[in-house]
């Protein structure tokens, strides 16, 4: 069967078809197309939620346009619809999920809304070396940081997650008060390779708690108070800043994850969201398990962030392996709010 999904729930429109062919076989990408928004919020300084609606409202047409026509098939070829259900903002939410579900009603085809976090980690088998399960998932996204143990598709068993802010947002919060714009984390991990990781001692979070868990608000006020401590001298040093900040969001990611590993006893693990897209992170991963014979799979680089192809293929992958069904009631709901694994 095809999947035709829609991703809407912030601030990247993305519209993608993805195959599933015979059963036991990883479903596959046939086309995919984004717009991101970054640019029209970078003004603000973050999301402008009504803002963003009004831009998918825009975008998602031409953008299935440019999907189906780049995989040469028409909506005919489309036999489900899947859209991003939650978590995310409320009218962001509702575009993809009205385009969905009319676009089903019309079409008296089925639809399926899925959980975003379990698009962003199935978004590594959409990569040419898909994991299996089971594995251990660092989730690391710009809302959500957690340590998963993941034995199939829907039986997700929570290990850890952070009890304040994410690591994107360490990122991104780090990033602002540096002057670096917003999202900053791809620009501070940018700047901090031309910077000394050690030239600031700054804290590692729950490094020493003893269970899986993050916490990641202390370090943005350690970052400010250090930033403000330099003065002057920030211009300068910035580099030194980032760098060291980068250092102790992905010392701390780097440390729980080979705990978790340690924990469960499995061999593998899954990196996803956003964070995942870091250099650093990925070169530390790498290094430490390859010492300890654990396979790692991160989703494609440009795959890391919010698409369409991870909802498509959630979808895809729920109902090829009967974790989901998708149906023809078409009055729809979002949430905005929302846990993965609840229902
Ligand atoms: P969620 O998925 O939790 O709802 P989100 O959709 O906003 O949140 P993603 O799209 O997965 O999050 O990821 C965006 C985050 O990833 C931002 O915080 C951004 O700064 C961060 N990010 C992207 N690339 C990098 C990088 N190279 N280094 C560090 N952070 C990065
Ligand atoms: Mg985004
Ligand atoms: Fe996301």
């Amino acid at each position: 069967f095809t999947v035709l999904g829609f991703e809407s729930s912030c601030d990247e429109t993305g519209v993608a078809l993805v195959r599933a062919d015979a059963a036991g076989q990883v479903p596959r990408l046939l086309s995919h197309a984004l717009h991101s928004q970054v640019a029209m919020h970078q003004a603000y300084g973050g999301v402008v939620p009504e803002l963003a609606s009004r831009d998918h409202i825009r975008r998602v047409l031409p953008l299935t346009d440019a999907v189906l026509a780049e995989s040469g098939r028409s909506l005919d070829a489309v036999d489900v619809i899947a859209y991003t259900r939650g978590p995310g903002l409320a009218g962001a939410l509702l575009v993809g999920a009205g385009v969905a579900c009319s676009m089903g009603a019309a079409l008296g085809i089925p639809v399926l809304g899925v959980h975003h976090l379990e698009g962003h980690l199935l978004s590594p088998f959409l990569s040419a070396d898909p994991p299996e399960f089971p594995f251990v998932a660092l989730l690391v996204s710009g809302g959500h940081t957690q340590l998963m143990r993941v034995d199939g598709v829907g039986r997700y068993a929570m290990l850890g997650e952070t009890i304040d802010d994410a690591a994107g947002e360490a990122f991104d919060k780090s990033a602002k008060l540096m002057g670096l714009g917003y999202p900053g984390g791809p620009a501070l991990s940018k700047l901090a390779e031309q910077g000394d990781p050690k030239a600031f001692a700054l804290p590692r979070p729950l490094l020493r708690s003893g269970n899986l868990d993050f916490s990641f608000a202390g370090l943005k006020t350690a970052v400010l108070t250090q930033a403000r401590k330099l003065g002057d001298e920030l211009e300068a040093r910035k580099a030194d800043l980032a760098a060291s900040t980068e250092a102790a969001i992905v010392d701390v990611l780097l440390k729980k994850s080979l705990a978790a590993l340690e924990l469960t006893g499995l061999d593998r693990l899954v990196v996803a969201g956003g964070v995942g897209a870091n250099r650093l992170l990925r070169v530390q991963l790498n290094a430490e398990c390859r010492r300890r014979g654990v396979r790692v799979h991160y989703p494609e680089l440009h795959l890391c962030t919010d698409n369409g192809a991870m909802i498509a293929m959630a979808a895809a992958m729920r109902m090829a392996s009967g974790a989901a069904e998708p149906s023809k009631r078409y009055a729809f709901d979002v949430r905005p709010r929302w846990t993965l694994g609840e229902d």
